[in-house]
């Protein structure tokens, strides 16, 4: 796939991924039986390559058809034709319009690499990062008796279900506590950035004070910040 006009695209290195593409359900937005286009949301197909996990998105937009899909008498498939290409740091995304007159549907294929890298994977799972956050625990609370090593596997399922949690909006348990032993043994203290990064929002718990009428001692008052940014979690120190 080459811009027209444009030079013509590198031969794939050998060592390139044959990617084996699986479809992910839950991001996409596959037709319903006898669905007709064009009155309906965008349909889409979100994907996974299974050994590089790459990402691939393939969308057809109906916000610029003018009357008549493809197919049709004249048309009996839509012939699309490269429009524009757009380059980010994440990700790349090739438009495409139908060249029938009466259709001009949208096609985007976008590709993005994983969000787990060769870095913050060795961050989550290397042992002696596992090893340091655990001991960071056990400085902090000496003699604890329930604070265990976290594996690199329980450090990648505990990030699936807090992410997990934080994508379902009916979900009540998107406030996590990073003060939490399990939270601590997989993350620590040096996983903010990456988890800034995927959408959590760190917050510090408000603390006041006042003094007890019954026994004149100050307390202290602790209460969680309750706002949450839209579509992203709170995390509580
Ligand atoms: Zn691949
Ligand atoms: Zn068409």
């Amino acid at each position: 796939m080459w811009e027209e006009g444009g030079p013509q695209p590198h031969y794939l290195h050998k060592d390139a991924c044959k990617h084996e593409y699986v479809t992910l359900p839950n991001q996409s937005r596959i037709p319903q039986l006898d669905e007709r286009p064009g009155k309906s949301p965008a349909w889409k197909v979100a994907a996974i390559c299974q050994n590089c996990r790459l990402h691939a998105t393939i969308l057809l937009d109906f916000a610029h058809v003018s009357h008549t899909l493809c197919p049709n008498v004249h048309f009996p498939l839509h012939f699309f034709k490269f429009v524009a290409s757009d380059h980010t740091d994440n990700a790349v995304q090739y438009r495409f319009a139908c060249t029938s007159w009466t259709c001009q549907v949208h096609l985007l294929v976008s590709y993005a690499p994983p969000t787990l890298n060769k870095d913050t994977l060795n961050l989550l799972t290397n042992e002696d990062n596992l090893a340091r956050r655990c001991r960071a625990i056990l400085d902090d609370e000496p003699g604890r008796k329930d604070v265990t090593l976290t594996t690199p596997i329980e450090a990648l399922h505990r990030l699936k279900r807090y992410t997990d949690d934080s994508l379902k909006p009916t979900h009540e348990k998107r406030q996590f506590p990073a003060h939490n032993k399990k939270f601590l043994g997989a993350f620590g203290s040096d996983c903010h950035d990456f988890l800034k990064d995927l959408g959590f929002v760190y917050a510090v718990r408000f603390v006041s004070t006042y003094r007890c009428s019954s026994c004149s001692l100050i307390h202290l008052v602790r209460t969680p910040l309750t706002a949450v940014t839209s579509g992203s979690c709170l995390i509580l120190v």
